[in-house]
């Protein structure tokens, strides 16, 4: 990573310098986006900045730049990176004052991002699934909001790491959310679920998407509320995310979930999913 943009300047990482009294350093305050970048192409950009729009809205922050902006800054960011598979982090928080849990009153917002190379899940990951285990949901009641204060999250998924798990799929309440930074599909038969958007759970892209080839394509696909007994009994479960794409769970728990095997479901919507992608690098869809 050869450069990063910060606050209007684009610089090496080493001299991209925050305050300390920054309140996103100090308090957490504010919000992110992950966009994938195929074929030098920013995937779904109207929906990630859509969603930034709501983040900032939610804490109460104004967006620091325009769509044309934005653009310009991401592509300046992606072309250090050719024209390889690459995801652009942007994180923008309320900016450096006197600590105090209250607003300033004029905050200048910080404003940063970098590109990077997409890493992409395992082969062996994708042809053989991987293993979840299930955790109590700790976090707050605002997990719609992109919030850059993570620390549920990541002491879940450390929960899950040190199981010998990739994936932590959070329940609350009997219900399953989501996972610590994946959303997550199950498949009953010939139907296909994941919990509705609500306070609970982050508005996910790929989530979006795959819901939308799903119904392109004639799958029954709803967004309905999943109790921990239909996650033990399905036939297969996914998780999606923008980096980890459909991602299938052959193990919860250390029960095999269905055959113990990534299913044909998965196949179909994954194969439907490529397509979508190479027609989107193409310059087919939008
Ligand atoms: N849920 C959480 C908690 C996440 O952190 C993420 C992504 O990081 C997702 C869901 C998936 O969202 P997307 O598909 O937009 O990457």
């Amino acid at each position: 990573m050869s450069q990063v943009y910060l606050d209007g300047k684009f610089l090496p990482p080493e001299q991209a310098r925050v305050s300390v009294f920054d309140r996103g350093f100090i308090f957490g305050d504010g919000v992110y986006e992950v966009i994938p970048v195929f074929g030098g192409r920013l995937f779904r950009l109207p929906h990630h900045l859509a969603r930034l729009d709501a983040s900032l809205a939610a804490i109460r922050l104004r967006n620091p730049h325009t769509v044309q902006e934005w653009n310009s800054i991401f592509k300046y960011l992606m072309a250090e990176h050719g024209t390889g598979d690459q995801s652009i982090y942007l994180q923008i928080t309320r900016g450096v004052a006197p600590r105090d849990h209250a607003f300033p009153p004029n905050p200048v917002p910080t404003v940063f991002a970098y590109a990077q190379p997409l890493k992409y899940p395992l082969t062996e990951q994708l042809t053989q699934g991987v293993t979840a285990v299930t955790a109590t949901d700790i976090r707050w009641q605002r997990c719609d909001i992109k919030a850059i204060a993570l620390l549920a999250n990541a002491l879940l998924r450390q929960q899950a790491i040190e199981q010998g798990a990739v994936e932590a799929i959070l329940v609350r309440d009997g219900m399953v959310t989501e996972g610590a930074a994946s959303n997550l599909f199950v498949v009953s038969g010939d139907r296909l679920f994941t919990p509705p958007k609500g306070p609970y759970i982050l508005p996910g892209i790929t989530r979006d998407l795959v819901v939308e080839i799903a119904r392109a394509n004639n799958f029954a696909c709803e967004e309905k509320q999943v109790g921990i007994e239909a996650l033990r009994t399905a036939d297969e479960v996914w998780l999606t995310s923008s980096t980890k794409e459909i991602l299938p769970i052959t193990r919860i728990d250390g029960h095999p979930v269905g055959t113990g095997k990534p299913g044909s479901m998965h196949a179909r919507i994954f194969a439907l999913y490529k397509e979508y992608k190479q027609a989107f690098i193409q310059g087919r869809v939008e």
